[in-house]
């Protein structure tokens, strides 16, 4: 495993860092406890030494397992990164109301690493109503926390502003080779380094996007790579994507949502390359071809954060938007639609454009539009 040096911490971080909002579940949706908590103890055996977590993620089971993982011995070894669900605040007192909560779901004296979670306009808007800067320096100044961050989906002007209002010790932002010119960008990527901040990525596969169901076309493009030699026949399209991350300076971790002992392995041996830094000119411009191939066939550009959901009409947005993507990536195939007329249990027209859905969207996406396009499309 590869290791950096952050500039808040005295203490190496894993360049790799394990995200846990994405559980593997039953078919019910319920996390199985055991199954977790070895996956993330395996995560640290492995020398993952950051465990990244939030208020909302499996509906606080998330915060609930990262503690119970962390016992006999675990929490000594890792820094744990908490969130606060800025969305969810309804007045200066559910700062305290939240806070209380997460300590107690983690069962812990302090949090390492505690950001504001996910900045964007209305959520950044309620970080001055609510005095939430004041907030997270008294908590730090009583020892609850010990470093202050945010965690950010609006664009480089606010990540300016943001960036400016408080004297942060990191933040973390969506990044990969698809969103390279969204959100924070790269120009905020390289802002955040010359103002000393060190950068966390997340979103580095865009939610297994890049990884899962490779369209053919871009296939192409990865194997006409190995086959002229550029790289070795092995390399995956996980650890292209990784590699391109991990190029771009001023990027102090990646982390990835990692749910199987498998992925996690995989990974680590990624994150082990000495070389997982460099990125020559020719693999440069083949990762700009597979951009330019994915840019054509992703319509819509959602991550599968999940924090449109729940759903009055108990849509599952991000699975049904996966559905439209891939309908369009693979040319209209009918499989797409018969799966999706199997699988989903509530669909496309069933949505009443009540429009809370878009509220919540870090990625601004028209998601009523979208579910118009998927009735349309799927003719349900
Ligand atoms: S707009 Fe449609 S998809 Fe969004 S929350 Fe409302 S019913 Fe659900
Ligand atoms: S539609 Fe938006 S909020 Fe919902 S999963 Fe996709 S990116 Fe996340």
């Amino acid at each position: 495993m590869i290791y950096r040096k952050f500039k808040a911490l005295d203490k190496e971080i894993s360049l790799l860092g394990m995200g846990v909002m994405r559980l593997p579940m039953d078919e019910q949706g319920r996390v199985n406890n055991q199954e977790c908590i070895d996956l993330i103890r395996h995560a640290v055996d492995k020398g993952i030494n950051y465990i990244d977590t939030a208020f909302t993620y499996h509906d606080g089971m998330s915060e609930r397992i990262v503690g119970m993982a962390l016992k006999d011995g675990y929490r000594e070894k890792v820094i744990v990164a908490d969130k606060m669900p800025m969305w969810l605040c309804r007045s200066e007192e559910d700062l305290d109301r939240y806070f209380e909560k997460q300590i107690k779901r983690l069962d812990m004296d302090y949090i390492d690493m505690y950001l504001l979670h996910n900045i964007i306009p209305p959520n950044w808007k309620k970080v001055m109503k609510y005095n939430a800067l004041e907030w997270l320096q008294k908590k730090k100044d009583e020892g609850l926390i010990k470093h202050i961050g945010f965690s950010f989906h609006g664009d480089y002007k606010l990540f300016k502003e943001v960036i400016g209002a408080f004297p942060w010790e990191f933040c973390q932002i969506q990044l990969n080779y698809i969103d390279r010119d969204e959100q924070a960008t790269l120009k905020g990527l390289e802002y955040a380094r010359q103002k000393g901040i060190d950068v966390i990525v997340m979103e580095p596969l865009k939610g297994g996007r890049l990884t899962d169901n490779v369209p053919p076309s871009v296939q192409k493009i990865w194997n006409k790579a190995a086959d002229e030699g550029v790289v070795s026949k092995d390399r995956s399209p996980a650890e292209w994507a990784f590699k391109w991350v991990c190029a771009q300076p001023g990027v102090s971790l990646v982390l990835s949502g990692m749910n199987s002992i498998e992925q996690i392995d995989n990974n680590t041996a990624i994150f082990s390359k000495e070389d997982i830094h460099v990125l020559s000119e020719d693999e440069q411009s083949i990762i700009d071809e597979v951009t330019a191939e994915y840019k054509d066939k992703i319509r819509y550009g959602c991550t599968g954060c999940g924090y449109c959901i729940p759903c009055p009409q108990k849509l599952d947005i991000p699975g049904i938007i996966d559905y439209i993507n891939v309908w369009y990536a693979y040319n209209k195939n009918p499989s797409t639609k018969f799966e999706y007329t199997k699988w989903m249990a509530s669909h496309a027209s069933d949505c009443i454009a009540c429009g809370q859905c878009e509220e919540k969207c870090p990625q601004t996406l028209k998601i009523i539009d979208i579910m118009k396009d998927a009735a349309k499309e799927f003719g349900e």
